[in-house]
């Protein structure tokens, strides 16, 4: 192990790792997939099926079929609202469970919390943390469940939302013709949604194979999702361009099974162990009534530094907040100790010291070659990036085919049409892995590819150009009967997004479900309560994209300057995740719906 430097030069060390990351066209480095690279956008999985447009009215309309949709789908039907229509661009639902197929993909965030309405479908997950490929079956299983696959267009993109004042009736149009006229309309659109390719010289005359990690060509690797070999790389030279928590998951199977592989990085991710287990039967049967309910507030509570009497996932996600907790016991033993922000961000230092110290520890008693070992450790703060949980990534370097090709943060110097150069060496390679990620941080538009054009012809993104403005990340002034299910402006718990979407689910289906009954044809946040919530979310001293300091990332801007407009869209709201669920829940129990103006038509 290093020996641990002290905290002047542990916070000088991390400066100087982020300095050489820092550039000056920050999200602008990235490429949309396009040209040469255009197909990479394309669905590889389902074959798309001509079929004649579609003109209907429905009274929602769902945009995506990923956990958003189907949460708020269930939680519609549950309430008998069921003359629902999903539109999903891919061929199956699932969103990012339906996308990301790639071999060894599966979900850090423990199955117990993460899979939605668990004690709905009685499904019990066979480990603490599942593949990929079992949450895909999860999101079928839903759909399946609350009749939403006959509900459902496959294959369909969403080309133009459009408010029609005179009906009070959301159009909907998509690449395939159809003109949908719905009075409620719910976006489930994803944060991470829309592939980008690393903006790296030369990448379009690469005469190789290519393709993201978010569209796997397993006719060209072989092997499937499920774990079978990719036998047909036996032969080949492949190269992976990134180290995030994607590319930590298909490193080992890609180690496996390629001839050479080339990992190329910029930036080290830290990890952390696993530990997966089993999931006893005889121990789930025992769960009381409402114990998801239950794990997913214990959870949320001890992850964002709440207090609880037990931990019941007890994971690297709630592990740091329990030394926090522990060092705030202890200090506050001491005598004169006084409770308040200055003694929470010490422990908080410590601890983040003390894990990031473990964690580069622990790549010296895993990785063999020394060179490599020291590459591969974080020099930043654990929520500088995105942290990931393996037991067999740091292990792949040791097999004498893998070759970690560090650019010292530099990224890839560029590529020609036979493979990559770093350091002025050239690594020739046959296939070529774009593990470089999904936009963040650009218009809404863009990202979800269409316009939502609300009252008056003003649209979502003019709406939001200075920065998100929403009231509860759901509802937005001169957007009447549109929902957006969003993470940001509401609770923004980005260690279990799904508990994100189950609550919107209850919240959007109480609201339209209140407007049915009260024969309301419009119901739209009033520009008060919107404005009194966006002064309400910048009244927080933190938001979640708030640390200039770290190394860059989407997490913080790629590094670049962080103004209103990047903090109001990664705000959440201040007293933190629990206390929004609870204000919510409360706020839409009581039936008032403060905030919201139900209009009924003369
Ligand atoms: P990321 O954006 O996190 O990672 C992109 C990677 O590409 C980074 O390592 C980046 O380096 C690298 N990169 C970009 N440009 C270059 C370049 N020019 N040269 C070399 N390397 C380059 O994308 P991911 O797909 O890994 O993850 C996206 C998100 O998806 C995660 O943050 C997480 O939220 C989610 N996810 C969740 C999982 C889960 O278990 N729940 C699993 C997988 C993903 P640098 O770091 O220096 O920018």
């Amino acid at each position: 192990m290093s020996p641990t430097p002290d905290r002047d030069a542990l916070r000088e060390r991390y400066r100087a790792e982020r300095d050489k990351r820092l550039r000056p066209d920050g999200n602008d480095q990235y490429l949309e997939p396009k040209g040469r690279f255009d197909h990479l956008l394309d669905d590889p999985y389902t074959p798309r099926v001509e079929r004649a447009p579609l003109h209907e009215e429905v009274t929602v309309a769902l945009i995506g079929s990923g956990f958003s949709g189907l949460c708020v789908g269930a939680r519609l039907v549950q309430r008998g609202i069921d003359d629902l229509r999903l539109v999903e661009g891919g061929g199956d639902v699932g969103g990012a469970w339906y996308w990301n197929r790639y071999p060894g993909s599966m979900c850090d965030t423990a199955a117990m919390v993460y899979l939605p309405l668990l004690e709905e479908t009685g499904h019990r997950p066979s480990k603490k943390y599942t593949f990929a490929t079992e949450i895909f079956e999860h999101a079928q299983r839903i759909a399946r469940q609350f009749g939403l696959y006959e509900k459902t267009l496959f294959s369909t993109a969403v080309t133009s939302l459009v408010w029609d004042d005179a009906a009070a009736r959301w159009i909907l149009r998509t690449d395939r013709g159809d003109e949908i006229r719905a009075r409620f309309v719910c976006t489930g659109t994803g944060p991470l949604h829309r592939p980008k390719l690393p903006g790296i010289p030369g990448i379009e005359s690469f005469a190789g194979h290519a393709f993201h990690t978010s569209r796997w060509d397993w006719a060209y690797t072989g092997g499937d999702s499920a774990g079978a070999p990719m036998t047909k790389l036996a032969d080949k030279r492949v190269g992976i361009i990134g180290t995030g928590a994607t590319a930590v998951q298909c490193i080992p199977p890609l180690g496996r099974d390629a001839r050479e592989l080339f990992v190329f990085q910029r930036t080290p991710s830290s990890i952390d162990v696993r530990n997966n287990h089993e999931i006893d039967s005889d121990w789930f049967a025992t769960l009381a009534p409402g114990w998801q309910k239950r794990w997913l507030l214990n959870f949320a509570t001890l992850q964002t530094g709440g207090f609880a009497d037990e931990d019941l996932v007890k994971d690297g996600w709630t592990d740091i907040a329990q030394r926090i907790r522990d060092r705030v016991v202890k200090a506050m033993q001491e005598p004169g100790a006084r409770f308040g922000m200055e003694l929470v961000q010490r422990a908080y230092e410590d601890s983040d010291d003390e894990k990031m110290d473990e964690i580069r520890a622990r790549v010296d008693t895993i990785v063999e070659d020394r060179a490599t070992a020291e590459a591969l450790k974080p020099w930043y703060r654990q929520l500088c990036k995105r942290p990931c949980f393996h037991d067999e990534y740091l292990q792949t370097y040791n097999r004498t085919s893998v070759h970690l090709v560090d650019t010292d943060g530099k990224g890839v110097e560029r590529i020609d049409a036979t493979g990559v150069w770093v350091g002025g060496k050239h690594h020739a390679v046959d296939c070529l892995v774009f593990a470089s990620g999904f936009e963040v941080g650009t218009d809404t538009a863009r990202r979800s590819g269409f316009q939502t054009i609300g009252r008056g012809g003003e649209t979502l993104s003019q709406h939001w150009a200075e920065g998100m403005r929403t009231l509860h990340g759901i509802h937005a002034h001169g957007f009447p009967n549109l929902f957006i299910v969003s993470l940001a402006q509401g609770a923004n718990l980005i260690s279990n997004i799904t508990h994100n979407l189950t609550e919107a689910g209850s919240t959007i289906a109480a609201v339209i479900g209140h407007a049915l009954a009260t024969g309301a044809d419009e119901v739209e946040a009033t520009r008060v309560a919107e404005e009194e919530w966006v002064k309400l979310l910048e009244s927080s001293p933190t938001a979640f994209l708030g640390n200039p300091d770290c190394t860059p990332g989407y997490y913080n801007n790629e590094g670049r300057p962080i103004g209103r407009r990047e903090r109001l869209n990664a705000s959440g709201y201040p007293a933190g995740p629990v206390a929004y669920f609870s204000y919510i829940e409360g706020w839409r129990d009581c039936g008032r719906f403060e905030g919201l103006a139900f209009r009924k038509r003369g």
